[in-house]
């Protein structure tokens, strides 16, 4: 099947008779007939359902699309973004790790590996995405876990070069794990390009109507934990809560990761989606195609449209010919890379600020996305913890507008930010 037929029906195959919409299992808890055949699913000797913290079919089937549009083996579905990159982490690199991560990457994930994990005792190096070689090799250290970069950094709109980065963690003997939230499934597939681990915020694109926050991790199956056992303990020896089970071994690369994250740290820290919201994201997973293509025909236009203004400072946005990673862009994003695009309106701040409250189609919300055109001054929000060196570090300049293009008429969004630059 072609990606736009995979949005449509994969995951979900009903049998006769059965429903054609993938069915919401509202229920916490599933019945059996023995204890002793409960027992076989505790001990992972058997597949199956018992309690929705850990797992819970709708969730399933929706992951499966999930997995089947990025060409992995395996998925599960988070609660949020957060909790995706958290989980993709932390199943690799626990106290006395280290994991290098772009620095341009979401805020909210910046903070999450920045603060959060570095109190567990996760230490991080954050290297510009465009480094050198050497500067990327000093980056290694002997505990090293894991690689981390997003495929189109939200807001810096800097395109990650996935080749390059799996290169170098697969020569350290470490996965690569890209955040491809922006681009989606349809606009790039970084397995194609040596990544080992994708995570979504599926609140954005794939949910794609501002309905239900969540997140997804897929599991190309093809990094060999056995053949760095050492590094990664938690996969390749026995683990003693489920009666010494190795999962590397007893799940092979297909279905290790996945199996490990879900049978620990969704036990453990229970930061599953609700099966409402993962049918709520298989709507919208079902016309991505046509929204990816939309919001970028509409993104390019307006792009365009902001670089011709004389009250514009500057426009950021990978498709745009000249772009700093146009060639990247169309290397890694030969369909378009995804609708949102920064921008600087001249007279800094102050201006930028007033622009935006004259603004009647775009909306100012602290989202990014979806079918609504939206927009967000990022140094005076999402980003407001950190420093200006920070901001900085991380492809954010403080004049930095980011502007979500929705799937409105294009004409309507171009005449709006027309009035109200004046
Ligand atoms: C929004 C976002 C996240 C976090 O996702 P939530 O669903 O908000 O928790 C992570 N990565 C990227 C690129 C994002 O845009």
């Amino acid at each position: 099947m072609r990606i736009e037929t995979k949005c449509i029906q994969s995951g979900y195959e009903p049998q006769n008779g059965e429903s054609r919409m993938i069915p919401i299992i509202q229920s916490t808890t599933f019945k059996y007939d023995s204890s002793a055949e409960m027992g076989k699913l505790f001990d992972l000797e058997k597949s199956g359902y018992f309690y929705t913290r850990l797992q819970n079919p709708t969730n399933d089937m929706v992951a499966a699309k999930i997995a089947a549009l990025e060409g992995g083996t395996a998925a599960m579905l988070t609660s949020s973004g957060q909790a995706a990159s958290f989980f993709a982490v932390f199943n690799l690199a626990g106290a006395g790790d280290h994991v290098i991560s772009s620095s341009t990457i979401y805020g909210g994930t910046y903070n999450l590996f920045n603060v959060t994990m570095r109190r567990m005792g996760i230490d991080f190096t954050f290297v510009d995405p465009d480094c050198t070689d050497e500067e990327l090799e000093a980056a290694f250290r002997p505990n090293t876990k894991a690689v981390f970069g997003e495929t189109i950094a939200n807001p810096a709109l800097i395109v990650f070069d996935i080749e390059r980065f799996a290169k170098a963690a697969h020569a350290h003997g470490v996965p690569l794990i890209v955040d491809n939230t922006f681009a989606t499934p349809i606009n790039c597939r970084p397995f194609e390009w040596g990544a080992d681990i994708v995570t979504h915020s599926t609140t954005k694109y794939m949910d794609g109507h501002d309905t239900a926050v969540g997140g997804c991790i897929v599991d190309s199956g093809k990094f060999d934990w056995m053949a760095h056992a050492d590094k990664f303990p938690g996969l390749t020896t026995p683990d003693e809560s489920y009666h010494g089970i190795t999962y590397a071994e007893k799940f092979g690369k297909e279905g290790a990761f996945i199996t490990k994250a879900t049978a620990q740290l969704m036990r453990d820290l229970g930061s599953i989606q609700a099966p409402m919201n993962a049918f709520f994201l298989n709507l919208g997973l079902e016309s991505l195609a046509v929204r990816m293509k939309r919001h970028c025909e509409n993104a390019l236009a307006v792009a365009k449209f902001l670089e011709s203004s004389d009250k514009v400072a500057w426009v950021n946005y990978p498709d745009l010919p000249g772009n700093k990673y146009y060639e990247r862009a169309k290397k890694y994003l030969p369909d378009g890379s995804c609708g949102v695009i920064a921008f600087g309106v001249k007279g800094g701040r102050d201006a930028a600020e007033a622009f935006m409250s004259r603004l009647k189609v775009a909306m100012i919300a602290t989202h990014v996305a979806d079918a609504h055109t939206c927009i967000l001054h990022p140094a005076n929000s999402t980003h407001r913890q950190l420093s200006d060196e920070e901001l900085i570090a991380g492809g954010v300049s403080p004049d930095l507008i980011r502007l979500s293009v929705g799937i409105e008429n294009v004409e309507d969004i171009i005449e709006d930010l027309q009035q109200a630059l004046g």
